[in-house]
């Protein structure tokens, strides 16, 4: 795995300002013990929705071994002299064997290191989290989880899309659409008949295969559907479309990974909040301070974004 030294200047971890905003924070920082893993959630790339716990563990691992979609100021945060390791997709290339990385974490800890396995999002979700902590585990190495926020809710929340919505869903579907083939065991046709919102990773590559199967199964073609490229990070896209029409708008706008993708009338509510916030600009009357905030955070503030 490629390594190099993490170049952050400072003091020891404890004495960081960070740490010690952490400590007032969070009372007790949890210790990462010498020879322990942690395997933490880094959230959907906005270093404001990493949990402090992730900060924690980044202020005191020896050595970070981490996935491409962890973002560089989440990686700054790791402590100075910390031992960072690149375990994941580059440039195409093909990805490290997940064996490999078990084994390779296994061997960090049983030489006395503090071991942080950070990965994007919640390391459940989608994130083999799982193989990783039963390869652990097995191994007889002790760990600890630190859940994050997945970005198939907080990446639709940041850009207002609400994941449950009274009145339209009573559930909502996490799925992979990486490849539908090979996961044949997915029937896109029973999801349809749910008409609950569908929320995809990895979906974009499949998405024309997997709009066809629900359109199949029963899903009207103009149900909305969103596209959500890079969500919380400063190059984040939407596109807003339907079923039928997302795939090959998302094509021609040259949408790409990582992004997410949402299907169902949730969809809509992001366009009720941008009039909300539009009309509420528009009028007369002074504009309430929360209103105010709600127009600067919520739409997305790249040029190639559809509202
Ligand atoms: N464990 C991660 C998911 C890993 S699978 C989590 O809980 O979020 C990788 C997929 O997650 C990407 O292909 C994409 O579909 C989604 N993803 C992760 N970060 C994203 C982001 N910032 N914006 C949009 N999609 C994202």
């Amino acid at each position: 795995m490629p390594t190099d030294r993490h170049p952050s200047s400072g003091a020891e971890g404890a004495e960081l300002p960070q740490a010690q905003a952490l400590a007032a924070l969070r009372g007790e920082i949890p210790t990462f013990a010498p020879g322990e893993v942690w395997l933490v959630g880094a959230g959907p790339g906005d270093p404001g929705l990493l949990t402090l716990d992730a900060l924690a563990g980044l202020l005191q691992a020896d050595v970070v071994v981490h996935d491409a979609l962890v973002d560089a100021r989440v990686l700054a945060l790791a402590r100075r002299g910390a031992q960072m390791q690149f375990a994941g997709k580059r440039g195409g290339k093909p990805s490290i064997a997940q064996q490999d990385i078990c084994v390779q974490l296994i061997e960090l800890a049983q030489r006395g290191l503090r071991v942080l396995r950070l990965k994007g999002g919640d390391p459940f979700v989608f994130g083999r989290g799982g193989e990783e902590i039963l390869a652990l585990a097995a191994a007889g190495v002790p760990f600890r989880v630190v859940p994050g926020v997945t970005a198939g809710l907080g990446g639709l929340a940041s850009l207002g899309i609400p994941a449950t919505m009274r009145g339209i869903n009573q559930a909502v579907i996490l799925a992979t659409g990486h490849d539908p083939d090979e996961e044949g065991q997915l029937d896109w046709s029973a999801l349809a008949r749910t008409r609950q919102p569908i929320v995809l990773y990895m979906g974009l590559r499949n998405l024309g295969k997997i709009a066809a199967a629900l359109m199949h199964g029963g899903l009207p073609a103009t149900t909305p559907a969103a596209v959500i490229a890079s969500a919380t990070l400063a190059d984040q896209r939407i596109l807003v479309s339907t079923l039928e029409r997302v795939a090959s708008e998302a094509t021609a706008a040259n949408f790409a990974a990582p992004a997410m993708v949402v299907i169902g009338h949730i969809v809509n509510i992001r366009r009720q909040l941008l009039d909300a916030i539009a009309q509420a600009a528009a009028a007369p009357a002074p504009v309430p301070a929360p209103a105010a905030a709600g127009k600067a955070a919520i739409p997305c503030g790249n040029s190639a974004c559809e509202g």
